[in-house]
């Protein structure tokens, strides 16, 4: 018994129990999936400090209500000379948040946003590729849902990110979520109150084993992916729902856009029927994260093997944020390391 085992016992117990503590916490720490590849430094209060000291309250306003709105970019070190960090149509990437923050009555310009970026990169020098998260918020504490008379802020952080969905192609259900209408939020900015649909949707799709949620709007028509804009090819030609679809006016889309009509490849934006996917030669989602996802099958319809359209875009807009195409470098802002 532990009370008999004397004064030997007990020193073990002294020595022993703290190091299995602080062992406990080292396995825990590496096993935690998302402790690992968050960059090291974050844009906080107004200032580049540690990541893991940029903490919030639990009474924070946005957290509570959702009052903020986000951006996300990628950034990818130059494969030939890796002191280079590429970035893909900065100028857009800082625009939308900007434009966002208005809804939440926070002025903030896109240069400003692009400086932090900028000096968020020098500071941070990844060396793999990035994603960043500038965001704006409703910072003050509180209760009572608002936008006026309450303090905003801004920060930046970023995380290692590597293929967000399978190049190889995925499978996608319709989901029994419909993605909110513009008259309910302002769907053009990227607000988080929206994303609890985005995360109700892609969970439905992911525990009924497929890899993402097609959702219809308020109308029927198909709107988007839980994140990502959808594209459909039917005959030789491009068709996306509209910009009038309630959807998030990716800019991965408007790129895929440009870069297929100066293909010569017809694009049309208009509503989209949901057989029209079961039917179509190909199908694919558009996003920063997974700059091109193909889609293989849409509930249990099979889709074409062979997928040339969606394939020669994504080759383009690959080669295109590698800096290896010319006639786009207007797309790639550099910043040296
Ligand atoms: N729709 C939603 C809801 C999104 O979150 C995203 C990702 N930002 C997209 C579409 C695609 O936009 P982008 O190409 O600008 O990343």
């Amino acid at each position: 018994m532990y009370h008999g085992s004397g004064q030997w016992g007990h020193w073990c117990l002294c020595i022993f129990e703290p190091l299995l503590v602080l062992l406990k916490t080292a396995i825990k720490a590496k096993k935690h999936p998302m402790s690992q590849n968050f960059l090291e430094f974050a844009y906080f209060e107004g200032g580049f400090i540690s990541f893991t000291e940029a903490k919030i309250s639990i009474a924070t306003h946005a957290f509570q209500y959702a009052t903020s709105a986000s951006g996300g970019m990628r950034a990818i070190p130059n494969p030939s000379d890796p002191t280079e960090i590429l970035l893909f149509r900065l100028d857009r990437h800082t625009a939308r948040p900007s434009s966002s923050a208005k809804f939440l009555q926070h002025q903030i310009s896109a240069s400003e946003i692009e400086n932090k970026i900028v000096e968020f990169i020098k500071i941070n020098k990844p060396t793999c590729p990035i994603y960043i998260r500038p965001m704006v918020y409703n910072s003050g504490l509180g209760i009572a849902p608002r936008i006026h008379d309450i303090e905003k802020d801004f920060l930046i952080y970023g995380l290692e990110m590597g293929d967000y969905l399978s190049s190889d192609g995925i499978s996608c259900r319709f989901s029994s979520w419909y993605r909110q209408e513009d008259r309910t939020l302002p769907l053009r900015a990227k607000v988080a109150a929206a994303y609890l649909t985005s995360a109700m949707a892609k969970t439905e799709a992911v525990e009924s084993g497929f890899d993402e949620a097609i959702l219809l709007n308020s109308r029927g028509k198909v709107s988007e992916a839980s994140a990502m804009n959808i594209f459909v090819v039917r005959n030789g030609e491009l068709i996306t729902p509209g910009v009038n679809q309630d959807i998030l006016e990716g800019i991965t889309r408007d790129s895929v856009i440009v870069l297929a009509e100066e293909m010569g490849i017809k694009v049309t934006q208009r509503e989209v029927d949901k057989t029209e996917l079961y039917i179509a030669d190909e199908v694919f989602l558009t996003g920063t994260a997974a700059k091109i996802a193909p889609v293989n099958r849409v509930e249990n319809i099979l889709l074409p093997k062979e997928k040339p359209i969606t394939q020669k875009l994504l080759q383009k807009l690959t080669a295109i944020t590698l800096k290896q195409d010319e006639a786009y470098s207007k797309w790639i802002t550099v910043i040296k390391i």
